[in-house]
């Protein structure tokens, strides 16, 4: 759970149990008021003759103290009830009592005016034994003043609310926001976007300074990948020199067998000629590495480098030409094309050349002669997709999520043995990224693998 839905639940559960509590002192005040009205009508009640009389002359006009806002009736024998005395402010009030009816301890009733005035009653037996008071105070005050005591809490619980609301939302805006938009810039710098940052936070706050170091940690990795990227293209640009005349003196020196007519240098001893002939295949997989190192280092920003040159190019041409040259280089091959008469899309043509390139020379140095290798190229949503799919051995799904990873071979001795750098997939990952596009792979051992490269591209 996120610490603001946290916040937010607590703070609901904070709002329910601040409701019960005020429901609780409204009931337990109205309670309180009741058993009042209660204990003075049953200490009314306990002399109900001196009552009916100092009632009656109440009535009658002489003061009796404390029966001011006290009904007294008198219920004779035939059940019918007969006001002595009605409280001073509400003269019209009669208890509504079934005739003959006992209350013996204080209970609530209505009155028979009806609307919605309730009364608290209680009858006590007159002397003769058949006739009996009948003593009733109304809850109109008492409900009035719960009334009231709802009121004042339940306005006092909406300001609570507000300034709670206040609350969350100061420190929602310090606090979590900042970390909100700090997780989306780190989804969004993975996503490739690195020159994403963080806006500045409320100034003085910790998430200001969060953000802050956030912010210069992700400059220190980007300058020091800058700095690796440099270094790598410096270093694989500075090694092709030796590496050129390295190969240009093996190929000066291998072959030469001083039988020709024209060759008047003395012929190789086969050992060395044999040891010129390894130092040139190590010179020219050395060279594949470098080269590959370079291109890597070019398209691992490809937006700063520049290396991204996109125009409008016909796919489908391309896949043709590509499967034309694959045919050459591995006449054995049975290769299919499935594409569209043309596909135009703006890409960078050599990038994605060299990337199906790739992709067709691991189809034929990766699977035994003879397999039939397939490209393909269609155009969806807003995208194209290129594939080329063979029918080889397939890959181990434990390699499987790896194969795009630099340096990664499934099995490394027949890897080298093949002439192969572990970067070639690297590099078709790095063109498809170059593009703002995916690389894939789906393979079944023993069936084959299909490589796919996504391009969000349009096309037409
Ligand atoms: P390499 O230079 O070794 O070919 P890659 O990066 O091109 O390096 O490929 C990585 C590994 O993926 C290869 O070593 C190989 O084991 C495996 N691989 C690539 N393509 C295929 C394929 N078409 N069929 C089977 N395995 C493959």
């Amino acid at each position: 759970m996120t610490l603001r839905r946290r916040l937010l639940v607590a703070v609901a559960a904070l709002a329910v149990v601040l409701l019960a509590a005020g429901g609780a002192v409204v009931a337990v005040q109205r309670a309180f008021l009741l058993d009042r009205l209660d204990a003075q009508i049953a200490a009314l009640a306990r002399n109900p003759r001196a009552i009916l009389l100092a009632s009656a002359r109440a009535e009658a006009g002489a003061p009796a103290a404390g029966l001011s806002d006290v009904y007294v009736g008198r219920m004779g024998a035939d059940g019918r009830l007969v006001t002595v005395l009605a409280p001073a402010g509400d003269p019209t009030l009669v208890p509504a009592l079934t005739s003959g009816e006992r209350v013996t301890t204080p209970a609530g009733r209505a009155t028979s005016s009806g609307e919605s005035r309730r009364v608290r009653v209680i009858t006590a037996p007159l002397p003769n034994g058949r006739a009996q008071a009948v003593l009733a105070v109304p809850t109109t005050p008492a409900d009035q003043a719960t009334r009231r005591l709802a009121f004042t809490l339940g306005l006092v619980g909406l300001v609570a609310a507000g300034v709670l609301a206040l609350l969350l939302w100061w420190v929602d805006r310090l606090g979590l926001r900042p970390i909100a938009q700090m997780t989306e810039a780190a989804d969004a710098i993975r996503a490739g976007d690195t020159t994403r940052r963080v806006p500045p936070g409320p100034p003085g706050t910790e998430a200001a300074r969060l953000g802050e170091a956030f912010n210069a940690l992700v400059d220190s990795t980007a300058a020091t990948n800058e700095r690796m990227r440099r270094f790598v293209a410096d270093a694989s640009h500075e090694l092709r020199t030796p590496l050129t005349t390295l190969q240009g003196y093996v190929a000066l020196h291998t072959g030469r067998t001083g039988s020709g007519p024209d060759d008047d240098r003395s012929p190789v001893d086969p050992v060395v000629a044999d040891a010129l002939r390894r130092i040139g295949a190590e010179a020219a997989r050395m060279r594949r590495l470098v080269d590959g190192l370079l291109d890597l280092a070019r398209l691992d920003d490809a937006e700063a480098t520049g290396a991204l040159r996109p125009e409008p190019v016909d796919l489908a041409g391309v896949v043709r030409d590509v499967a034309a040259d694959l045919a050459v280089v591995a006449p054995d091959r049975a290769v299919s094309v499935e594409a569209p008469a043309s596909l135009v899309a703006v890409v960078d043509r050599d990038l994605v050349t060299q990337a199906l390139v790739g992709l067709t020379s691991n189809a034929v140095r990766h699977t035994p002669p003879g397999t039939p290798v397939w490209l393909r190229l269609t155009a969806e949503d807003g995208a194209v997709r290129l594939e080329v799919a063979d029918a080889g051995p397939g890959i181990d799904a434990a390699h499987l999520p790896h194969v795009f990873e630099r340096f990664h071979r499934v099995d490394r001795a027949r890897a080298s043995a093949s002439g192969g750098t572990g970067l070639g997939l690297a590099l078709v990952e790095a063109v498809a990224r170059a593009h703002g596009g995916t690389a894939s792979a789906r393979s079944e051992p023993g069936a084959g693998s299909v490589f796919t490269l996504t391009l969000p591209v349009a096309s037409g």
